[in-house]
């Protein structure tokens, strides 16, 4: 065992593994991998108990935009604490709320004016799915409450989450409890056959959707989608063409389209939101990690004047009958406004696209690894597989990434990079050298 892996604050930890249930965790697991106790970031940086600095390269599992306590988010946050912490939403409202709902709308060009709010990523998921399902009741056809998902699709770990969920490691257990959606062929440009182009690969998965709907659109509900990566699933990216089909087939079968945007929102994929790449428009827009720039718990499901007007109405049961308790929440709120006050004072999506175009040069040596696979891009997110990757490569890899500096996390045998916006080419290339000494360490017994 290195020095490294022994000295930090032992006694957090033990206290830590007795009290605390990890997500995610095998628990008994952290008998051999460290659990390290983190007490302060600044910027991409996270600092241990021992004094030790980490790059964040994954942005705290896609959450953290400008770094961690970003002056600006911590300011706003700060003024609204003298303000008001919380209030109900029911029956009342706050100027956080209907400023960022505002926002938002205004983001979409309008085309998504009405914001839901829940805390959670899968909650969103959960609050499109049953909007859908209510919208096609109060529709007058009520036998539309099916759903499809995408093969390897991500939308959160809840029981009606799970049901769209296509990552076999977190339903199996589970499978009993879950309606399952059914799964569509995905539009991942790796699948493209010998010859065939990005865009007709994902032409050739929306037609297994047109395919389906042709017979069961009387069943279906909804379909959602991930735009343009799949991220959980293994940083799976598209061809926006496969958003463009889905908008067509859904039109034209009465169907809704859920742009699942809760990690590829917010400028991951180089635009504000994914599916402005295809110059489409969801029915549901979802909403989270990146929302409160990783500050605060927050989600916000945005839907069409269509399906708003459909539950107007005397009658209370045609409502959307769907609450959190801290729906709405003022100090998350603010936290969002100041994310898109940055976005707009620093002009972050153009910068973003420049800096992007450096950082591929500053990778390129990582890219012609002969031990890597499809080395690929959308936006702010570089990912790479290692299909000849030894037994217990992820944790391998991340342990040796943590000792070169570095907070990387494998998804399986997809490497990915998916720094905060704020790194320096500097930085961005010791997250390089990490990885290429983490891929070393990973392959040496
Ligand atoms: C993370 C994620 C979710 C779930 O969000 P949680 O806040 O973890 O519940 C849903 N969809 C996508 C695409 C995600 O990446």
């Amino acid at each position: 065992m290195s020095t490294w892996s022994g000295t930090r604050n032992a006694a957090l930890t033990a206290r830590s593994l007795r009290a605390v249930w990890h997500p995610a965790t095998q628990m008994k697991a952290h008998e051999t991998v460290p659990l390290i106790p983190m007490v302060s970031g600044d910027g991409p940086w996270l600092t241990d108990a021992d004094g030790r600095r980490y790059l964040d390269a994954i942005s705290s599992w896609w959450v953290n935009l400008f770094g961690h306590r970003a002056p600006r988010i911590v300011a706003a946050i700060r003024d609204q604490l003298d303000q008001l912490e919380h209030v109900i939403l029911a029956g009342f409202t706050h100027e956080p709320v209907v400023a960022l709902s505002e926002r938002l709308s205004a983001a979409t060009d309008g085309a998504l004016g009405h914001a839901f709010y829940a805390s959670d990523g899968a909650s969103a998921t959960e609050i499109a799915l049953k909007m859908s399902a209510h919208y096609w009741r109060n529709a007058g056809r009520p036998g539309k409450h099916g759903f499809l998902c995408v093969e390897g699709g991500y939308h959160g770990e809840t029981m009606g989450a799970l049901g769209v969920t296509d990552v076999p490691l977190f339903r199996r257990a589970y499978e009993p409890l879950v309606r399952a959606a059914v799964t569509m062929p995905t539009p991942d440009w790796r699948r493209a056959t010998p010859g065939e182009s990005n865009a007709e690969c994902a032409i050739r998965a929306a037609s297994a959707v047109e395919r389906h709907l042709a017979a069961h659109a009387d069943e279906i509900a909804a379909i959602i989608v991930e735009p343009l990566i799949q991220c959980a699933g293994g940083m799976a990216m598209h061809d926006p063409e496969y958003l463009r089909r889905l908008r067509a087939i859904c039109d034209r079968f009465d169907v809704h389209l859920v742009a699942d945007e809760i990690a590829v929102g917010f400028g991951r994929t180089g635009t504000l939101f994914a599916h402005e790449q295809a110059g489409i428009r969801p029915d549901f827009l979802c909403l989270s990690k990146g929302l409160t720039g990783g500050f605060l718990p927050l989600s916000v499901v945005l839907a069409t004047d269509r399906i708003y007007d459909a539950f107007y109405d005397d009658d209370a049961t045609r409502g959307f009958l769907h609450s959190h308790s801290y729906t709405g929440n003022p100090l998350a709120c603010r936290a969002a406004l100041a994310v898109l006050d940055i976005f707009a004072d620093d002009n972050v999506i153009a910068v973003n696209r420049r800096k992007a175009a450096r950082f591929d040069a500053i990778a390129a040596p990582l890219a012609s690894d002969p031990r890597i696979a499809w080395f690929r891009r959308t936006g702010m997110i570089w990912a790479f597989d290692v299909p000849s990757a030894p037994r217990g490569f992820a944790r391998r890899f991340s342990t040796a990434a943590l000792e070169a500096g570095a907070l990387l996390v494998p998804l399986g045998r997809t490497v990915y990079l998916m720094p905060p916006y704020g790194v320096d080419d500097a930085e961005f290339a010791m997250i390089v050298a990490a990885a290429q000494t983490a891929l070393d360490a990973a392959f040496t017994d």
